[in-house]
């Protein structure tokens, strides 16, 4: 094997890494994974950790799950990847009919990418390429929410309303309308308690609904996450939230764009958050936990509605030119497919729902604690947020990085988490035991006490 040392050098080296400050990484000792397990990574030193960020959102069944392990192997040995311009692979077709068959009912027309950024870019080009090819070309503009995070890439950069990490390519992005934060908004109108509640939705959704009835002849689409705006701190939607939105934009005449990159595939108990709010999106984009967080693969489901608006003849010239080198990848696909079966055959949901159980009969316990200013949860996902003052809210300086130190006094403990700024974050595999979460929420207290 390649010296240890040698690796953490040229890491530092060569690699620059994602949403990091490399000065800060060159100065600290970094995990490199060597291995994994279910519910749990390996370094190169054989450390073992707890996987408290399910790889960033995205596992679902665990590391190194045989079946999943197969599934990519059983493709490999066929073909790792031809294009799907003009041509197509028999587990593209597959996946495309099961995703139609598990998403809302409305939804019929799969197309392909390989991040959640690019499912979103693809969810907002098609949405405005829509509205042109029925003539209506007016509607340009989308609506979008302050604190939303839909990805990296300039579109998608475009609808988020994240300051810290959106406000500098200002110059670079397209213009829409923004609408407040239903959690922050909630917080502020109905105070804390009393935010989730559906007294609070109709108020919030007053606004909302004034707001559309003035400008609704501009807009082409409404940005939404599903239920929760995740990298924002885990902020959920007060009860109904999205029902509303979705009684709107049918109103208006406005298509919904539901981001469940994060929620998608049973981070709620529910396959899909959609299913969970009870409402049916014109364009659903997901990513993350498709591939069950083996491949880099996202999608973008529209209505036949939508699809038909692009059906002509060639020299009409209304297809949709976009597509990207490994659309419809195999060796993606394929796995996605065995990820989904894994639902059915290891009874995820039923784990998934009886965690969140466990994870909102705890949650309270943090709000005892002397630096913590507000709990919220959405299924299996929880944010614990950190504050200097308890009363006031008032947060940490924000160099002072006290999520990282308390991530830090988790990595003793044999769990690797990574905050959201001050806001911890609870977001294991979805295959995670009673006993796993027990141990990750303990831990996540004595670590929290121990600044
Ligand atoms: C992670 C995420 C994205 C972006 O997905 P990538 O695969 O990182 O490009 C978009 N929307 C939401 C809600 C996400 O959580």
């Amino acid at each position: 094997m390649i010296d240890k040392k040698l690796l953490e050098k040229w890491d530092k080296e060569y690699f620059w890494h994602p949403f990091t400050q490399m000065k800060v990484y060159a100065e600290e000792d970094n995990v490199i994974v060597e291995r994994g397990e279910g519910n749990y990574i390996y370094d190169i030193y054989g450390n073992k950790y707890l996987d408290g960020v399910a790889s960033l959102w995205c596992n679902v069944h665990g590391h190194n799950h045989p079946k999943l392990n197969k599934a990519i192997i059983d493709q490999l040995n066929k073909i790792a990847h031809f294009t799907t311009l003009g041509a197509s692979n028999i587990p593209a077709i597959l996946l495309a009919k099961k995703l139609v068959e598990i998403t809302p009912s409305k939804l019929e027309k799969v197309f392909y990418s390989e991040d959640g950024s690019e499912a979103m870019e693809i969810a907002i080009k098609i949405a405005y390429h829509y509205w042109h090819n029925i003539g209506e070309k007016e509607k340009t503009k989308f609506v979008t929410l302050n604190e939303a995070y839909h990805g990296d890439t300039l579109g998608s950069v475009s609808v988020g309303g994240i300051n810290i990490f959106h406000e500098k390519y200002k110059p670079l992005l397209f213009d829409v309308y923004k609408l407040p934060s239903p959690y922050l908004k909630a917080i502020q109108i109905a105070g804390r308690e009393k935010a989730l509640e559906e007294e609070t939705t109709k108020k919030l959704i007053e606004e909302v609904e004034e707001f559309i009835f003035q400008n609704h002849q501009r807009i082409a689409g409404f940005v939404v996450e599903g239920g929760v705006q995740g990298a924002a701190g885990i902020l959920p939607f007060p009860k109904g939230y999205l029902k509303e939105i979705r009684r709107i934009c049918t109103e208006y005449n406005i298509l919904l764009i539901v981001d469940e990159v994060a929620v998608g595939f049973g981070r709620t108990g529910y396959m899909f958050a959609s299913e969970k709010e009870g409402i049916e999106p014109d364009i659903l984009a997901l990513g993350k936990g498709i591939t069950g967080g083996y491949l880099p693969l996202a999608a973008t489901l529209t209505t036949k509605e939508i699809f038909d608006a692009f059906w002509g003849e060639f020299g009409e010239a209304k297809h949709f030119y976009h597509g990207h080198t490994y659309t419809g990848n195999p060796l993606a696909c394929n796995v996605a497919l065995a990820n989904i079966e894994l639902f059915d055959e290891e009874k995820r949901l039923k784990n998934v729902k009886e965690r969140i159980k466990q994870l909102e009969s705890r949650l309270p316990e943090f709000l005892q604690l002397k630096y913590v200013g507000d709990v919220r949860n959405y299924g299996l996902m929880a944010g614990v947020e950190l504050v200097k003052d308890k009363k006031t809210k008032e947060p940490f300086p924000y160099g002072e990085r006290t999520g990282f130190k308390v991530a830090k006094n988790m990595l003793k403990r044999g769990i690797w988490v990574r905050p959201l700024g001050d806001v911890m974050v609870i977001m294991p595999p979805l295959s995670i035991t009673a006993e796993e979460l027990d141990y990750f929420i303990d831990s996540l207290k004595d670590s929290i006490n121990e600044i």
